[in-house]
């Protein structure tokens, strides 16, 4: 075991603080990274504050961690000393259950391993995120992250991207397809980078009039804003398929009437309280709505790679760790652009 130095929330209603995690010696299988870089994601906010309920504290959030390897256990194959790492939502899942074998750990039957504010596979040994100096992680759950990326920018990727990616993917998105993507944060900014990168028509839906230029610089063809009851008529029928990453409660049924016949809403955002659904916004067109929870390990890396590739990154604030608490604050006033990140030398 070791002592690390970390942030950490002690209670839903106190702000995060100075705090010390023991990370455990590396197994045969682990790595130890020293984390440069963590993004701030609106998850932590949700469950810093228990707004999902069942949190558990001490708790040091951070699932988009980017660092370099420090130490390896004698069965690693991948990973050597002074590699860059990443580490996302997931540390470990069950590996034998069917969603496992499917490369869909994220479903793992038994439940996995997630990052913070959950146990390790033992059900016992509380998990600490990325807001912290080192993390150790077995090998199967460290992703591979180029050095061309900015690295900062590319601790995003490891949640606010993956989660953007994954529905992409999944609905088959791209060239002729129009895609409407809600809520410009952090999840939002990368949806629209990811669809207009696979060729998609990209429309930005917001409540800020202010960030319009900014969605068009990040890729959308066009802005919508929702605060127009008019963009509601206007937009009826348009998209192929919707990304909602709005994080408080909203009119699911307002955005289902944008979709064409037979087009999907997914939900990705996590609002604390449940909202009405009207069958009839959703049989008039034969429409779906969905969720999606993050992606697999290997989706990430492709996401990883798609990243390289394509010279993608999050557009991020960097703050030093100590302003975490105000980051909270303007990302509940819709004030981002678009991910902190904390700079781990800082803590
Ligand atoms: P964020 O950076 O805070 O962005 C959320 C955006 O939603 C805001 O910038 C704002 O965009 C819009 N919004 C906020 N409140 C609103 C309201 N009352 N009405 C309408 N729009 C509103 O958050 P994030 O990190 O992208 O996370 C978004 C949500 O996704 C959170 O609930 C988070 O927990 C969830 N999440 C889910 C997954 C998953 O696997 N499904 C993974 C990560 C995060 P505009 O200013 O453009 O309106
Ligand atoms: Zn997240
Ligand atoms: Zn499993």
């Amino acid at each position: 075991m070791s002592k690390v130095k970390a942030y950490a929330a002690l209670s839903p209603t106190t702000p995060l603080v100075p705090f010390e995690v023991d990370r455990r010696e590396p197994g045969p299988t682990d790595l130890v990274i020293d984390i440069a870089w963590c993004g701030v994601c609106h998850s932590d906010i949700h469950q810093a504050r228990d707004e999902w309920g069942g949190s558990l504290f001490p708790m040091v959030p951070g699932h988009e961690i980017v660092g370099k390897v420090v130490r390896v256990g004698g069965a690693v194959k991948r990973f050597a000393v002074g590699d860059l790492a990443g580490v996302g939502c997931m540390v470990d899942s069950c590996r034998t259950c069917d969603s496992c074998k499917r490369d869909l750990e994220q479903f793992c039957q038994k439940g996995a391993a997630f990052t913070y504010n959950g146990t390790e596979m033992d059900r016992k040994t509380p998990t600490f995120g990325g807001y912290s100096k080192q993390v150790v992680v077995t090998e199967g759950f460290a992703l591979r992250i180029s050095p061309k990326l900015d690295l900062a920018g590319a601790a995003p990727l490891l949640c606010a991207g993956i989660t953007t990616w994954s529905p992409l993917r999944h609905w088959k998105a791209g060239p002729g397809q129009r895609v409407g993507v809600v809520g410009l944060g952090g999840l939002g900014h990368m949806a629209v980078k990811l669809a207009a990168s696979l060729g998609c028509e990209v429309t930005m839906l917001s409540t800020s009039r202010a960030k319009e230029a900014d969605a068009r610089r990040l890729g959308a063809h066009e802005f919508a804003l929702t605060s127009d009851r008019a963009t509601f008529k206007k937009l009826a029928g348009h998209f192929d398929l919707i990304l909602d990453t709005i994080s408080a409660p909203h009119d699911y049924n307002a955005y289902l009437g944008l979709l064409r016949v037979d087009g999907t809403m997914v939900l990705l955002g996590v609002p604390p309280q449940p909202a009405p659904v009207a069958a009839h916004a959703l049989i008039g067109g034969r429409r779906s709505l969905a969720g999606s929870l993050i992606g697999g390990i290997a989706e990430t890396q492709e996401l990883l790679d798609h990243c390289a590739t394509h010279g993608i990154t999050s557009d991020v604030e960097v703050i030093p760790v100590e302003k975490v608490n105000e980051a909270y604050g303007r990302m509940l006033k819709n004030d981002v652009r678009y991910r902190f990140v904390l700079d781990l030398a800082t803590l």
